[in-house]
């Protein structure tokens, strides 16, 4: 039996099921320990996070008086950590080609019927440029694995194209890159390539589900998987993203494993996750989510959100389009801090939406607006959109991220920049309303800028974009 410790390098030792039960049950003999639950939200008052067991506690909790309680902090979390800001983003596919064997994915090895597909660089290209002309400027590159048709050559090829693309004004200053665990050596290759966050589902933290889940291919092996933000770290990628696939397990053991693993990379790296994604089940292809048993309730997951927000106020928190409109902007206020919009989660999908017989995408898209109903919808709201890619290209990753963060510095770079890269999106993307509702709302945001000198720099930036057609500037 392997003893929990959160800075050993074996994964059954730091995702620890023995410790995981126990805090279930801890947090099952606690649910009602009103006195205990107030201390842990003065805790978390405090803004410098909750441990996995803390946090399941709360997530026991039935109190209604303390889920509002919880709620409310994680609103005032999100506020004080992120303004109104919400960071854009959008997936890119490039091959469906995969060799594991995963059951709640349609591009596993066994579908024979999907149609398989993957991006030739000129292709690549056209789905940049269809991108750009949306006004994305940051992406996630989603691979299936597969050593033959997507080695990691390949892989890095296609950052390479990405980056090199500038059409009219466009740019993708940021590629974030989803793809099977692999070695530290090809870690640091992507690390080279300029990637931004390298992003990895667990899944499920559970490894006796985790092996039933994936039945074949090397996905298989639990602790390779588990131990992949090791050796991205070892091979210099200092930002990584974290996910667990809600729906798979139960939901609790995988919020203490994802804050489990959001400890273990803080106290063996000195610098946590920097995203954490909520992912659900969804259908697609010949994937059933009724089939798994462990589907979650929209309230559970909003509250999965609130509690994962005052767990770690520091890592920005994504949903993706699998997640309808009425979800997103319930979870937006609890917590989340990027979203995808206007996406396509079908190989070649920006250039050629397919059709119904041609289905290569990984999962249905509950959010089927465009990028610009995406944008004035959250303005409606009163968030600020924002394209901003700033700290990955100013160096600001990792610790020195983190450290900026924790000195609440950081706010003072978001939000000029979020309106800056807001001007940017208005004038060369945005339809005509959309662009009204966001001049005004810049108009607006600027004068909250609380420092004088970095609200004149600003406004005069702003003005550069609008009227001398320049572009890219940052703080
Ligand atoms: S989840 Fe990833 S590894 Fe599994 S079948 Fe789908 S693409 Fe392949
Ligand atoms: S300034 Fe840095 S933390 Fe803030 S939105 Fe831009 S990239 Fe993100």
């Amino acid at each position: 039996m392997s003893v929990y410790d959160k800075k050993s390098l074996k994964a059954e030792e730091f995702i620890n099921d023995e410790e995981i039960k126990a805090t279930l049950k801890y947090a099952d003999e606690n649910k009602d320990n009103l006195e205990l639950i107030d201390k842990i939200i003065e805790k978390a008052r405090l803004r410098k996070g909750i441990d996995h067991r803390e946090a399941s506690v709360l997530l026991a909790c039935e109190n209604p008086e303390k889920i509002e309680e919880i709620y409310a902090l994680a609103r005032q979390i999100k506020k004080d950590f992120y303004g109104d800001r919400i960071v854009m983003f959008a997936p890119l596919y490039l091959s469906n080609y995969c060799v594991n064997g995963c059951l709640y994915c349609p591009y596993h090895a066994k579908n024979k019927h999907i149609c398989r597909k993957k991006l030739t660089q000129e292709e690549v290209k056209n789905e940049v440029i269809a991108l750009q002309d949306m006004g994305h400027k940051r992406l996630a590159i989603e691979s299936g694995e597969d050593p033959v048709n997507n080695p990691i050559e390949y892989i890095l090829e296609c950052i390479d194209t990405i980056y090199s693309i500038k059409h009219k004004n466009g740019a993708i200053r940021r590629v974030n890159v989803n793809i099977a665990a692999t070695t530290v050596e090809n870690y640091r290759k992507l690390k080279d390539a300029g990637i931004g966050t390298y992003i990895l589902f667990q899944e499920t933290y559970n490894k006796e589900s985790y092996e039933y889940l994936h039945p074949t291919g090397p996905k298989h092996n639990y602790a390779y998987h588990t131990e992949a933000m090791d050796r991205a770290m070892e091979g210099g990628i200092d930002d990584v993203g974290i996910g667990v696939l809600f729906g798979l397990e139960l939901y609790r053991y995988e919020l203490a494993g994802i804050l489990m693993h959001a400890e273990h990379l803080e106290a063996v790296h000195g610098v946590g996750p920097h995203t954490i994604s909520v992912p659900r089940v969804k259908r697609a292809d010949d994937i059933d989510p009724d089939e798994f048993d462990n589907g979650i309730s929209d309230e559970i997951f909003e509250k999965i959100v609130a509690i994962i927000r005052i767990a770690v106020p520091y890592t920005g928190m994504i949903i993706s389009t699998r997640e309808s409109k009425s979800v997103r902007e319930k979870v937006l206020e609890l917590g989340i801090s990027q979203i995808s919009g206007g996406s396509r989660t079908s190989v070649g999908g920006y250039v050629e939406p397919e059709d119904e017989d041609e289905n290569s995408a990984q999962f249905d898209v509950s959010d089927q607006r465009s990028l610009d109903e995406v944008v004035k919808w959250l303005m409606d709201l009163g968030y600020i959109p924002s394209f901003c890619t700033a700290c990955y290209r100013e160096g600001r990753t990792g610790d020195r991220f983190m450290a900026l963060c924790k000195s609440g510095q950081i706010q003072n770079c978001c939000h000029p920049n979020a309106l800056m890269t807001l001007e940017e999106y208005l004038m060369d993307y945005a339809h005509e309303d959309t662009r009204k509702i966001g001049e005004q709302l810049i108009e607006q945001e600027l004068e909250k800028i609380p420092n004088e000198k970095v609200r004149k720099i600003a406004r005069e930036h702003i003005f550069d974009i609008a009227n001398n057609n320049k572009r890219d500037f940052r703080f």
